[in-house]
């Protein structure tokens, strides 16, 4: 590491709650929502000249899906396959959406209306996803794979359906593949469709608490549970949506140190936020210090660097909170992805329990509680 990026990654762990334990939390999101509908539509949509922008949008759309029951078999596996100290297996808190848009009715209301659909229905159309659904209970039933919530959808439903009602070109031709990740060459405005919780203008705010509302009661039918803690899509959200949150049970909120805040008219205020750091409304603030992306190429030795993230936040004595996205572990689109991606995961996780072997693995909700003495 260099020394400017390690002095401000030591900096970083400086402020907010601190522990004497060894505290591992992986936190992996966009779970339940579509990106790429399969590598056909890819290569077609490329075809067309909608193309990723970069080499991390390119990472996505060539990578990320829905997860195959292999890919969640595969990943189960290496879950259960490293143990902490007190014997319990690696877990997963999975942010995830619970819907996506229902693009067989929005066509019959000629774009005119939205509609959205519960992701396990989405699940059903999928060729290698029957099963997934089932799984992802099994999961939660063995406690490796947790739901936590990301937003209704990954999608920002007034932006989106916009375009859709101005016939721009390149979005009309992913909804034609069932796809609304990407950026559009030619866009209505500068709101990435990712950012659920972005607005234009404040009078946005008003059906954004419906959408949480909405999903976080579609998350209760879907898991058995309430969700406690929320990591809003791409980041930026306006504050007066945390009173809804709190409202609908989330004690936790996930945010970046500099949370992004749109104030509408393209004004964004910039909050400091800190782990264990209250609002109004006694929710707390998680925040992450640790990254392992190995389907990024931005560096070339994702165990290394993410085992010295962890070693800076230990020295530090703060939790280990680590940002792993769901792109990482998919295998559907590209299966030497996924086969990378868990061998790095399992290298990673047997790396921390030999060095550390009192570390132990948690959830984003379990970390909220010890720091909330709740
Ligand atoms: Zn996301």
């Amino acid at each position: 590491m260099r020394i400017k990026k390690s002095i401000v990654r030591n900096l970083s762990n400086l402020p907010g709650w601190r522990t004497n334990q060894k505290i591992v939390v992986l936190e992996s999101d966009d779970w339940g929502a579509i990106r790429m509908s399969s590598k056909e539509a890819y290569d077609r949509l490329f075809n067309l000249g909608i193309k990723p922008l970069n080499k991390d949008e390119e990472r996505y759309l060539k990578n990320d899906s829905l997860a195959s029951e292999s890919d969640l078999t595969n990943l189960f596996e290496v879950l259960h396959s490293v143990k902490d100290g007190s014997g319990k297996p690696a877990v997963f808190t999975v942010v995830a959406v619970v819907a996506n848009p229902d693009f067989g009715k929005i066509k019959d209301a000629a774009n005119k209306e939205y509609f959205y659909e519960p992701f396990n229905v989405t699940l059903e159309r999928y060729p290698q996803h029957a099963n997934s659904f089932e799984l992802w209970k099994q999961g939660i039933r063995e406690k490796i794979f947790l739901p936590q919530f990301h937003g209704r959808e990954h999608l920002n439903v007034h932006s989106w359906l916009k375009a859709l009602q101005l016939n721009n070109p390149d979005t009309r031709s992913a909804f034609e593949e069932q796809v609304y990740g990407i950026s559009p060459r030619d866009p209505i405005n500068r709101i990435s469709y990712q950012a659920a919780f972005d607005i234009i203008d404040v009078g946005e705010i008003e059906y954004q608490k419906t959408v949480i509302t909405e999903g976080l009661d579609l998350f209760e039918q879907l898991f058995g549970y309430r969700s406690t803690f929320f990591v809003p899509t791409n980041g930026p959200f306006n504050n007066q949506l945390e009173k809804t949150l709190h409202e609908g049970g989330i004690k936790f909120i996930g945010t970046s140190k500099i949370q992004k805040e749109p104030m509408g008219n393209e004004k964004y205020k910039r909050n400091f936020r800190y782990i264990g750091q209250k609002n109004k409304f006694g929710q707390t603030y998680l925040t992450r210090n640790c990254f392992f992306e190995p389907s990024s190429h931005l560096k070339n030795d994702w165990v290394d660097s993410c085992m010295n993230e962890i070693k800076i936040a230990f020295n530090w004595n703060k939790p280990a909170v680590i940002s792993s996205h769901r792109v990482n572990y998919t295998g559907f689109l590209n299966l030497t992805n996924r086969e990378k991606g868990l061998r790095q995961l399992k290298t990673l996780l047997k790396s921390i329990i030999n060095r550390w072997p009192d570390a132990t693995f948690i959830t984003s909700e379990e970390l909220g509680f010890i720091i909330s003495g709740k």
